[in-house]
């Protein structure tokens, strides 16, 4: 007896979505259903290493696409880890990942032309089916049980849960293809998704690297005497190809696979090393930010290989966290084929990948800096917020990475701390800085009053990483870093003291009437030199954290 079940209401939206949207692109359904069969035959073998009993399962995987003119239905058909009851209904009944509720904001804001776009990033890759079918059912079984379950689904907000029919490990996802295509559209046109010739070009287009042979056959129709079995898809590691015969289209095509993005990359970086520790690593700097950049549980985008052979996603171990935005394959000669998480954290071979990894980065950071003023510019707004955060954690590259900030400034214009410091006017020994929650506020802070009156450049940071990283850096080169908002600030050109209207003040008793009045919302009130046109202002004492600090701290929760 089929069992019915409600769709988790996140889960239901984004399906809604799915079926009404227009895309620019229908045929990314394709890849995504690929991308999960691909996934799956991972996983199993994945598993198979610390579950000996798995290991008859994991051989020989492979993607098998049917085409069923007769029926109207289009089968992806894999041989990876399958799924039981609880998984079916929970992998494909809700969403789990945190980012799915600005998912679906960003959909229905997306103009219809760009909500392909979103699709994959959040992990709703599974429901792109519901773009070209109108009924999809789910036939699996988890390698080493022994039942198969099946879920079948019209889109509608319910779907149902019975006996499946797979007699072996892996899945079946059958799209019953939709009949009434919107053929007016030139764009998000739904093509003959029946057509083999349409489907093997879909698949050579967006799938040609998945790493297991994809099979395409037509059902019912009659082989020819000499046809081999052969693979639709190249499967040929990008990375180990002379780089000088790949087009740019073919790198991006590449990059789009792993990323799950639907841009081009910024920028690409081919590295091959050689030696005592052997490996390649094509690596991409995307040309946006990803929704999860700042979830918690967020992907990384470093894929793991050995010697050919994938081995994991999202490898933190190979890039440290405040350059999680880049995207690419690392391949590595030496490491050993069933290393784990936990072992690469120890492993000595792993740290010096990454801190090789780290240094082809800055260093392409820094040409690109240097070469392509407005691309750096770009990459600047897009992930200078969490380049940032290396400042705080990577000591090694300090420096460097303060070397590549672009800050905004007291005098209007974007600089670099090496910009800043060649136009310090004589005197100057000091970086001043003011950090602030707006930079509007920072602007037309009065603490800059007497700067501006000087001619003493402040950099304005308003990023909340900003007030973390400057008391941790604290100096750069001989440089210290000093907060405007300091109360005891000596600013260059000997500062000529106007004692005499100081003295007048504190005669006339001022000072202990504003005390008195503020009580004990202030520590103190003073007479100051820092002040041109506005009457007040407040100041941070000595040491103590500031208001902006304070506020991150509790963010954080502390
Ligand atoms: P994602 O692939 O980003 O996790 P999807 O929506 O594409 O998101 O798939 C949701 C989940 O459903 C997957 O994480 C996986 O656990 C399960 N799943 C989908 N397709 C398959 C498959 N062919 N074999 C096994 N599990 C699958
Ligand atoms: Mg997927």
């Amino acid at each position: 007896m089929a069992e019915k079940r409600e769709f988790q209401s996140e889960a239901k939206q984004v399906l809604e979505l799915m079926i009404n949207s227009v895309y620019s692109n229908p045929d990314i359904f394709v890849r995504e259903l690929i991308s999960n069969a691909s996934d799956a035959i991972d996983k199993l073998r994945i598993e198979s290493l610390s579950k000996p009993e798995l290991a008859g399962y994991a051989k020989n995987g492979r993607i098998d696409v049917t085409i069923d003119k007769e029926s109207g239905t289009l089968t992806f058909s894999d041989n990876g880890i399958g799924m039981n009851k609880e998984e079916l209904v929970s992998f494909l009944g809700t969403i789990a990942k945190s980012g799915t509720n600005e998912f679906i904001r960003a959909m229905q804001e997306a103009k219809s032309g760009s909500a392909g776009n979103l699709i994959g990033q959040f992990g709703v890759g599974f429901y792109s089916a519901f773009i070209a079918a109108d009924n999809v059912t789910v036939d699996t079984m988890k390698a080493g049980e022994d039942k198969a379950w099946k879920w079948e689904s019209t889109g509608d907000g319910t779907f149902t849960i019975d006996d499946g029919s797979r007699a072996s490990n892996g899945s079946t996802i059958t799209l019953h293809i939709k009949k009434d295509e919107k053929k007016d559209e030139e764009e998000g046109e739904l093509k003959d998704y029946l057509s083999e010739w349409t489907i093997r070009g879909i698949i050579r287009e967006y799938s040609d690297f998945v790493s297991y042979p994809i099979y395409l056959t037509e059902k019912g129709r009659e082989k020819k005497e000499d046809e081999k079995e052969e693979p639709v898809n190249s499967m040929k590691a990008l990375w180990t190809r002379p780089q000088k015969d790949i087009k740019d289209e073919e790198f991006n095509e590449f990059y789009r696979h792993i990323s799950h993005d639907w841009e081009d990359p910024m920028e690409r970086i081919y590295y091959r090393a050689e030696g005592t520790c052997e490996f390649t690593a094509l690596l991409f700097i995307p040309s946006r930010q990803p929704m999860d950049l700042f979830y918690q549980d967020g992907r990384h985008g470093v894929q793991l290989y050995i010697r050919r052979v994938f081995i994991m996603n999202d490898c933190k171990e190979l890039i440290p966290q405040y350059l999680r935005f880049v995207k690419g394959v690392v391949d590595s000669e030496d490491l050993s084929l069933n290393v784990s998480r936990e072992m690469l954290q120890q492993d000595r071979m792993a740290s010096q990948i990454k801190s090789s990894l780290v240094r082809k980065i800055l260093d392409t950071l820094a040409k690109m800096k240097k070469e392509k003023g407005e691309e750096f510019a770009k990459f600047w707004q897009t992930f200078g917020i969490v380049l940032k955060e290396g400042i705080i954690s990577d000591l090694r590259h300090r420096d460097e990475l303060i070397k590549l900030c672009v800050f905004e400034s007291s005098e209007g214009k974007k600089t670099s701390v090496e910009d800043y410091i060649v136009n310090m006017p004589a005197g100057q020994d000091k970086i001043y800085y003011l950090t602030g929650s707006s930079l509007k506020n920072l602007q037309n802070s009065p603490k800059l009053e007497a700067f501006k009156k000087k001619g003493v450049n402040v950099l304005l940071l308003s990023d909340p990483v900003d007030e973390i990283w400057v008391n941790h850096a604290r100096k750069y080169d001989k440089y210290d870093f000093v907060s405007a908002a300091a109360e005891n600030l000596s600013l260059p050109e000997g500062e000529k003291k106007e004692e005499k209207n100081n003295v007048e003040i504190e005669k006339s008793g001022l000072v202990k009437k504003i005390k008195d009045a503020l009580g004990a919302l202030v520590e103190d009130v003073k007479i100051s030199d820092r002040l041109v046109d506005s009457p007040v202002c407040f100041v941070q004492k000595g040491e103590e954290i500031s208001p902006q600090m304070r506020n991150f701290f509790k963010s954080m929760g502390q």
